[in-house]
């Protein structure tokens, strides 16, 4: 089984709450990392993990990472296409949808995380104080891009927010 860093510093979290790093967890952790900047559904994480440890299956999977969104070690965000998918990726980074496959890919914060962070404190009066954000980008991934680029269908006037 693949060390991993990322995959450590997880288990080292469970492992402070009680929570034995079992080889089902890292392996399911694998799998999620494993994905690279792809957040991937429960069902890719479990086949993804399979290849670890034969013997994870969809259930533990589920377990697995509705403990660790509850103790926020992941992320749990909505697909494009309606599913949930998973992040494991413990620094900042924004989320970009893909108009044409649903699919959620990391972004880079880069210095437009800078400038909102420093706008959205501007934005609190007395009647409101601001302290975070959420923020959405909508494209096309790798997989879709040179033919998103093309024509952008109905599936991506569902998808895209109203101005
Ligand atoms: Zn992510
Ligand atoms: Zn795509």
């Amino acid at each position: 089984m693949p060390h991993s860093a990322p995959v450590d510093a997880t288990l080292g979290a469970l492992a402070r709450q009680g929570y034995r790093p079992t080889p089902q967890r890292r392996a399911i952790l694998a799998g999620m990392l494993g994905a690279g900047r792809m957040n991937v559904s429960a069902e890719e994480i479990c086949r993804r993990a399979r290849t670890l440890c034969p013997t994870v299956n969809l259930a533990t999977t589920y377990r697995t990472l509705d403990l660790l969104a509850r103790l926020g070690l992941v992320r749990r965000l909505a697909g494009g296409d309606g599913r949930s998918v998973f992040c494991a990726k413990p620094e900042p980074h924004y989320h970009g949808t893909c108009l044409r496959c649903g699919a959620v890919v990391d972004l880079p914060r880069g210095p437009v995380a800078r400038i909102l962070e420093q706008q959205q404190q501007a934005l609190g009066d007395g009647a409101f104080t601001v302290v975070s954000h959420r923020i959405e980008f909508y494209g096309y991934c790798s997989r879709c891009g040179a033919a998103g680029l093309r024509s952008s269908g109905p599936r991506a006037r569902a998808l895209a927010p109203a101005p």
